[in-house]
């Protein structure tokens, strides 16, 4: 019944992990004929019956228990469900998962990584815990690494699914908010990691709990999971907009520049280091560094005590970008001025880039120290790393073809353990050893001569480069040649699956840099099914259709066999790649399900990786075996001297990693904290109790700071209470007669008129009204406090960064003062609170019934509708806080809102009637 390649000995953990699920798999097996018996809708009737089963075992479980109970009883339906799927699967796609996937499945299941080769079917193995995990009714989601892949999955296992009877929602880019909620109220959920986390932190800007799209974070698999949670996690997601932040200080900071003199590094007599002047520059860094003696004197230039001051952090970080714009950027060389505008150009292709700003105030430094307007800053409005969000969901998992090598960060990040299946068949693949050449030329004529004698020989190659460049470059060399060839990068997924659909025909050539084409199979002779469908215009029926497949799948097993004697895919490495995983997904793409295939890797001394890490090691071991020109050397010795290379390389962008993470995690606890709130204020338990309780509060700090019990009335300072009053409540001085009254008289006859006066507001706004209005307001306030703390943050980090060299640890100084920061941003959330219901004077609108605030000093300093008119979603490394971290992997910007469309804030309103009318009010 088991599967041939299961039943050999275990040996390794792998193999012991395994081995526990075979008795699993063995019942799995033998449940199929009697399910085989049942009809469609007898099998379809399983899942109303798993269902009502889970819900019996839960019901009258104590709330605390249900987590476990619920995991428990999941578990014990494991077998049937695995099997009911598995029929299904036979019925709506012609596959019967095999023993291996059933196993992938279940270390799917188990909150683990399944590490299955390419072309093991993948796909197909997340569809049995997700059937599993789904009939819970808490939703299960699918992460993809790009939506042409999404669509995808959603559609091919969505047969599956939907035959029984479970739904299948597909987040893309361009859905709206009410098709985002559609899909994810659905049983299961496919989208991509960016959907995903942009969803999360959008929801958390929503001004109604209905508008949010997202249901909570149940059970994640993720798909090509070291893509996603190790490679694209050197990223955190931002949303950005333009802030209201004061532009003086870039003029102001920028006038101390000239004052400042360039000093350098000196070591004296006995090698001690000293410095000279204000400041340091060091071009190939691209750092600018202020020395003491420039810090007092800047002090001087810009009258402050001290630069390091948590209020002058705004200063210290101008007078940063200031030196860098002053010392470090060359007009006509790293930007150009035209129409009062800074334009950068780019580096490597001397071109303009429109529209792109330097990050962090650098761009504002630059257009100060051009004379020119400063444009606003775009902030960041939310942010959260991959890594948080992923680590929100109650269970995780993940598969891919390449998780091993990188098992200690998964287990250390994301708990999460990696399992290494076996393959269905066994592989066969030569992998051949790597040739070195002494130059990068000579590589690559080598690389072309080999494809030319491949492909004369019939055999398909895939050739892999690391960037677009490279390919280009080869692509060139081929032309020459007239050797016919495509080129794929990574930017139109959908066209490019359609090519790699058709990598695998004899003598085709295809160069692709690293994640090109991920998740789209290579198939020997050809995908006619991918081929046929290219080709549907050309046919008028389905008869036709069908005609045109039979045949196209005719010539495909034909020209298979040519390949197949060929002996298989080809893949052809040109350069190594920072980790040995990127390698190993490369060489995976060939040898899938026991076809034969090869592998070889051309490097050369050149080579990034070989030139920084492993010189020294590679160039005396080169010598030793004598190195000629144009004649490569392929020893063990050197492939060994280059993975140890990749393994320092590997560890350190782990610690870069590590390190966005630990900065994240500080942030993250607060986010939860205020993400919270938000929450509790949007479900209204933030209402008039809690406000007059602060009010209340208030009203005692400010009698202990301006009447303390210890002091004797003619010490109290009445002029300084009746400022705060004023402030606070907006209570005039003959609102609260203060004179003559005791202590507590003064307390009680404000504390009496403060409720006086909610109640009067209340009435004169209906109760109703007036919990909206507590609602709203309070939004904003945390909104905005919550911005420009992310804000305090990024520049606390950067002036951390600088302190670092004072033998204090940068991470534990950021922790204690972001906390601070933190605990102080609470507090001015409070005061804001009790300052503006107290404060704001609704104006009642009688024609339109509708209300508006009137501020009677100042209204709340951002207002939603201002922010949601110009808001970007970046995917870059922005808030990393890497000085030359780049913006904009990916950046949108939402539709600007005109008077008469519908309020962001989903009410569903009219915007000029809803939070258009706030805006015009203020
Ligand atoms: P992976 O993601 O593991 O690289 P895919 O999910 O893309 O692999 O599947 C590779 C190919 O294998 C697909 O064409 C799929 O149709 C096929 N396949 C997967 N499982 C089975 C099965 N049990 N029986 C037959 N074909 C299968
Ligand atoms: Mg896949």
């Amino acid at each position: 019944m088991i599967d041939r390649v299961l039943t050999k000995i275990f040996g390794t953990q792998h193999e012991r992990d395994i081995k526990k699920l075979l008795p699993r798999v063995r019942r799995i097996n033998a449940l199929e004929p009697s399910i085989k018996a049942l009809s469609d809708e007898a099998l379809r009737a399983r899942t109303a019956e798993f269902r009502a089963r889970l819900t019996a075992t839960l019901e009258g479980v104590p709330e605390e228990d249900v987590r476990t109970a619920r995991t428990r009883a999941l578990d014990e339906l494991l077998e049937e469900a695995f099997a009911v799927v598995r029929e299904a699967s036979v019925r709506s796609l012609g596959m019967r998962p095999f023993d291996v996937q059933l196993i992938g499945g279940m270390v799917l299941h188990q909150g683990k990584i399944s590490e299955m080769k390419t072309g093991e079917g993948k796909t197909l193995v997340a569809t049995m815990p997700v059937y599993l995990n789904a009939i819970a009714g808490r939703g299960v989601h699918v992460v993809t690494v790009n939506d042409y892949l999404a669509r995808r999955d959603a559609d091919w296992m969505g047969k599956i699914y939907r035959f029984l009877g479970l739904t299948v929602g597909c987040i893309q880019n361009s859905l709206t908010d009410e098709e985002r909620q559609k899909a994810y109220g659905c049983d299961v959920t496919y989208g991509t990691n960016n959907e995903f986390g942009f969803d999360y932190l959008r929801d958390n800007m929503k001004f109604e709990l209905e508008s949010m799209v997202q249901r909570g974070h149940v059970y994640a698999i993720v798909d090509e999971v070291d893509s996603i949670l190790i490679d694209e996690a050197r990223t955190p997601l931002i949303i950005s907009g333009p802030s209201e932040e004061n532009t003086d200080i870039y003029y102001q900071c920028n006038r101390a520049i000239p004052y400042l003199k360039q000093g350098k590094e000196e070591k004296d007599k006995y090698g001690n280091k000293t410095t000279t002047g204000d400041y340091l520059v060091d071009e190939k860094s691209r750092t600018a560094v202020l020395t003491e003696e420039g810090v007092s004197r800047a002090e001087k230039l810009l009258k402050v005590d001290n630069l390091y001051d948590l209020n002058n952090i705004d200063l210290l970080h101008g007078t940063e970008q200031a030196l860098r714009a002053h010392t470090l950027y060359k007009k006509d060389v790293d930007y150009m001025i035209k129409d009062g505008q800074v334009l950068i150009v780019d580096e490597f292709t001397g071109r303009v880039l429109p529209g792109r700003r330097w990050s962090d105030g650098l761009h504002q430094a630059v257009e100060a120290k051009e004379g020119v307007r400063i444009e606003r800053e775009n902030q960041t409005l939310a942010t959260i790393t991959l890594q948080n969000y992923f680590r929100m969901y109650e269970k995780l998992a993940g598969m891919t073809g390449t998780a091993d090598t990188e098992a200690a960060e998964f287990h250390q990040i994301y708990k999460l353990d990696v399992v290494v299946i076996p393959t269905n068949v066994p592989m066969i693949r030569g992998d051949h050893q790597d040739v070195v050449y002494a130059s990068e030329s000579e590589k690559y004529e080598a690389v072309a001569e080999e494809i030319a004698a491949l492909r004369e020989k019939g055999q398909p190659v895939l050739v892999g480069t690391v960037s677009i460049e490279k390919s280009e470059h080869l692509s060139g060399m081929l032309k020459a040649r007239k050797i016919p060839h495509v080129v794929l990068n990574a930017k139109f997924h959908e066209k490019e699956a359609e090519i790699v659909a058709q990598a695998g025909k004899s003598g085709s050539v295809t160069i692709a840099t690293n994640m090109a084409g991920r998740g789209t199979d290579i198939v020997l002779g050809g995908n006619p099914e991918a081929f046929a469908e290219q080709r549907r215009k050309e046919v008028e029926s389905e008869e036709q259709f069908g005609r045109l497949l039979a045949e196209l799948k005719a010539a495909a097993a034909k020209d298979r066999e040519k390949v197949l004697v060929a002996g298989g895919l080809f893949i052809v490495g040109t350069e190594r790649h920072e980790s040995r995983r990127v390698d190993n997904q490369l060489r995976g793409r060939s040898g899938r399900q026991g076809d034969p295939g090869e592998s070889r890797f051309y490097l050369s001394l050149e080579d990034d990786l070989m030139r920084i890490f492993g010189s020294d090691r590679l160039q005396k071991i080169m010598r030793r075996l004598g190195m000629e020109e144009g004649v490569p050397i392929e020893h063990g010795m050197v492939s060994r001297a280059i993975e140890r290379a990749q393994k320092q390389v590997e560890a350190r962008n782990f610690e870069t990693r590590k390190h966005l993470l630990e900065y994240d995690d500080v942030m993250n606890r607060q986010r939860e904290e205020i993400y919270g709130l938000r929450r509790e204020i949007l479900k209204g338990r933030h209402g008039r109790d809690r406000v007059l309780e602060l009010a209340e509060m208030i009203v005692d700090y400010l009698l202990g700071r301006h009447m303390p019990e210890d002091k004797s009335p003619d010490e109290w300072d009445v002029p300084a209470l009746e400022l705060d009053l004023k402030d606070y409540y907006g209570l005039e001085s003959e609102a609260v007669p203060l004179a003559g009254k005791t202590r507590e008289e003064v307390r009680e006859g404000i504390v009496a008129e403060l409720q006086r006066r909610y109640e009067s507001k209340e009435k004169l706004l209906g109760g109703d009204t007036m919990r909206l209005h507590e609602k709203f307001v309070m939004l904003q306030v945390v909104d905005q406090q919550w911005k420009d703390h992310l804000l305090a943050l990024d520049h606390l980090k950067e002036g951390i960064g600088l302190r670092g060299y004072g033998q204090r640890d940068p991470l534990v100084e950021y922790k204690k003062e972001s906390f601070e920061l933190f605990t102080l941003m609470k507090e001015r959330i409070e005061d804001q609170f009790v300052q503006y219901l107290f404060r704001l004077q609704p104006v009642l609108r009688e024609a339109e019934g509708e209300v508006s605030e009137a501020a009677t000093r100042r209204a709340p300093a951002a207002l939603p509708s201002r922010r949601a008119r110009n808001v970007n979603y970046s995917y870059g490394a922005a808030a990393s806080g890497g000085q030359d971290a780049k913006v904009e992997t990916f950046q949108r910007n939402a539709p600007k809102v005109g008077r008469n469309d519908p309020c962001p804030c989903g009410s569903g309103k009219k915007y000029k009637k809803c939070h258009g009318a706030a805006a015009a009010g203020a």
